[in-house]
């Protein structure tokens, strides 16, 4: 038996500060505004793997007004989120990714990301899948004004 959570995620791109998507500071002008280390990626996988166990969400588990979490490391979240899932007799078993943004470009970062993720799942990276694509100019994600991130987690019964 399998559980499929989704998960959602964006932030503001601003000025002094790095940019951090799945664990791994990617070069670029600006960073993202966020109590913690604003690591979109981790977030919305964050999500999708509490989703998927009907567990709450990431505000309701590691809340921005708990300063454990300000300028925290994202993966931690979801290594928190993993262990909350298994003391339910969940496991994730795959991962999908796809981040929404104009630039920079993420392609050659993508493989350091995986492994990154792949190690905070516990998982292989040949089960973490993520992908990027621009919105073609439209919206505040065209505008360069910030990053979306979709992703979906599948959980086993273990
Ligand atoms: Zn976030």
């Amino acid at each position: 038996m399998s559980r499929t959570g989704i998960g959602y995620d964006s932030h503001r791109f601003v000025e002094g500060r790095p940019l951090v998507l799945g664990g791994q500071v990617i070069p670029h002008t600006m960073g993202l505004a966020g109590h913690s280390d604003a690591d979109a990626i981790a977030h919305a996988l964050t999500d999708a793997i509490l989703g998927a166990a009907a567990a709450g969400d990431i505000g309701t588990h590691f809340p921005d007004t708990d300063d454990r979490w300000k300028g925290a490391d994202s993966l931690q979240l979801l290594r928190a989120a993993c262990a909350l899932v298994g003391q339910r007799g969940l496991g994730v078993a795959q991962v999908d990714v796809t981040v929404i943004l104009e630039r920079p470009k993420l392609g050659p970062h993508i493989p350091a990301i995986r492994t990154a993720l792949a190690g905070a799942l516990g998982i292989a990276v040949d089960a973490v899948s993520v992908k990027a694509k621009t919105n073609e100019g439209m919206g505040f994600v065209g505008r360069g004004e910030g990053i979306a991130t979709l992703a979906v987690a599948t959980l086993e019964v273990r």
